[in-house]
């Protein structure tokens, strides 16, 4: 059985806020989160980070921007604006191995980095 906190959430081993789910992704309230609307994206398919992707992998890839572009759109912060955020390996502040897209808005948000 896996440890992956995220694999635990998407098996239902564990509770979350689901917002959104299909055959590949999984989106669910970040449990800190850093502005109204914080999300976390997430593939069905266990992978640690970006790192860990390749070409077979592209269309659930896609899928998960489409995704995100989607729930930005029904939870009112799309035209107001919104960050699409990952973090990969430890450089990049990556804390849950599993790879995941934050959506966070609701707020002007604060710093930017680039
Ligand atoms: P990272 O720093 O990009 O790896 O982001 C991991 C995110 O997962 C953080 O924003 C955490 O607040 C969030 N997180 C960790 N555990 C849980 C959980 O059990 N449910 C929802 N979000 C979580």
């Amino acid at each position: 059985m896996s440890e992956c906190i995220f694999c635990k959430i998407i098996n239902k081993e564990i509770p979350s806020q689901v917002i959104f789910e299909d055959e590949h992704v999984l989106a669910f309230k970040d449990i800190n989160p850093v502005a109204p609307v914080h999300l976390l994206v997430v593939p069905k398919k266990h992978r640690e980070s970006l790192n860990d992707i390749d070409v077979t992998d592209e269309a659930w890839l896609g899928h998960i921007l489409i995704v995100a572009k989607k729930l930005a759109q029904e939870l009112g912060i799309a035209d107001s604006g919104y960050r699409v955020v990952n973090n990969c390996g430890d450089d990049g502040g990556q804390v849950v191995k599993h790879l995941h897209f934050h959506v966070i808005g609701g707020q002007p948000l604060g710093v930017k980095i680039c």
